[in-house]
């Protein structure tokens, strides 16, 4: 096999979507000649009903980000007291509990997706379990029927953490149906974003309703303020950029399905290393391209990878590493401790997301798996 040169420009792990410029200036003459910088102005106001038909969700409430809406959403359902939840998910899910004053629970993942295993919820409720707070970890649904099924036995409520889910639909029905809200991310690093910014969907349009007074200090009325609301509004300019990437998302998307098998293809039968495959009736968003090595079977761990791909201006990431139940902030919590979440852990220690999005060209793929198979085939060496 020929030798592979390193990268001579850094290929970084993802690019945020860019709409043309022009047609961003555009925007911003309109905002400027109706000097409505915020405070639900037009372009917020059609982004949530461009973004509620193309999630397929009846009510939707845009966000400053998803973590704020996390957060309002835990609020507005009155959480408490502990929520069981995964380690294996961004920092913003547990710390929205915290920050809600509710104790996160970690339960342990299923090993072919990474979401929550449902076999472990039951035996972690308690008398102070209100809620179910599951990950659609990398875009691909969580077990949501079984989920669904223990949250009515023990009557507790459910929030998807959709952060990774935009546009992903199961058998037809969309991602942001299931359970009581369903946060979207709109972070400059996600598949679709305005920037910063979140969504939330609800089931019921008393839930928006509420989370409409709350992202805006709980004003209802210019004399009358009737909750103890934040600020969490998303401003003009991010959502004239929401609009303009919506244009541009699904061409993203089919683009990403292109990356994500070519990856798959050029990777397939390399000893030690895996990936994740389409799940029949799934439409899925290619959020991430993410492998898992196992380091006895490949010859190099993990974090050796992530080191060597460096070295030839390749920036992947260990993502999740290291688990939520690892932080300083959480790993004194009783269902954080050492050996209670084996298949996380093991995870955690195993996944590599490589560089992902719909404008990488063909070559700069096939150099970056050909650049995995040089690390396989110099392990041990000196390169
Ligand atoms: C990105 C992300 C968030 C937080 O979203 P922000 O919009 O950046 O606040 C929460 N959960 C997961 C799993 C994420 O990936």
């Amino acid at each position: 096999m020929q030798h592979v040169e390193p990268f001579s420009q850094p290929v970084y792990i993802t690019q945020p979507l860019l709409p043309d410029i022009d047609k961003v200036m555009e925007k911003i003459g309109q905002i400027w000649k109706s000097k409505h910088l915020t405070n639900n102005g037009m372009m917020v106001c059609r982004l949530e009903k461009e973004l509620g038909e193309y999630l397929k969700v009846k009510y939707l409430s845009l966000f400053s980000n998803g973590t704020m809406a996390l957060q309002l959403a835990c609020r507005i359902l009155k959480l408490s007291g502990e929520v069981i939840t995964t380690p294996f998910t961004f920092a913003a899910t547990p710390h929205a509990l915290v920050w809600n004053n509710i104790k996160p629970v970690f339960c342990d993942v299923e090993n072919e997706t990474l979401n929550i295993d449902p076999q472990g919820i039951e035996r972690l409720i308690t008398p102070k379990t209100t809620a179910i707070l599951p990950v659609h970890v990398y875009g691909n649904p969580c077990a949501v029927e079984q989920i669904q099924q223990i949250a009515d036995r023990y009557g507790l409520k459910v929030i998807y953490d959709a952060a990774h889910a935009f546009g992903v639909e199961v058998d037809g029905k969309p991602i942001g149906a299931f359970g009581d809200i369903s946060m979207f991310s709109f972070h400059a690093t996600k598949v679709y974003h305005t920037v910063e910014g979140g969504g939330l969907a609800f089931c019921s349009p008393i839930l928006k309703e509420k989370a409409d007074l709350l992202r805006n200090f709980g004003i209802k009325s210019e004399d009358s303020i009737v909750e103890s609301g934040t600020n969490a509004k998303l401003n003009e300019l991010q959502a004239a950029m929401g609009l303009l990437v919506l244009e541009l998302v699904d061409e993203e998307i089919r683009n990403r399905k292109k990356v994500a098998n070519q990856y798959r293809d050029a990777l397939k039968d390399i000893p030690g290393l895996t990936f994740f495959k389409d799940i029949s009736g799934v439409r899925h968003n290619y959020s991430y391209f993410v492998i898992r090595i196992d380091r006895k079977q490949f010859g190099r761990s993990r974090d050796e990878v992530c080191e060597e791909l460096k070295r030839y201006n390749v920036f992947s990431r260990k993502y999740f590493y290291p688990l939520c139940s690892q932080f300083e902030c959480y790993r004194d919590l009783p269902s954080a401790a050492e050996g209670s979440l084996p298949v996380a852990e093991k995870a955690a220690g195993e996944v590599l997301a490589l560089p992902m999005h719909g404008r990488m060209s063909t070559d700069t793929v096939d150099r970056i798996c050909r650049i995995i198979r040089q690390i396989q085939l110099t392990a041990g060496k000196k390169i």
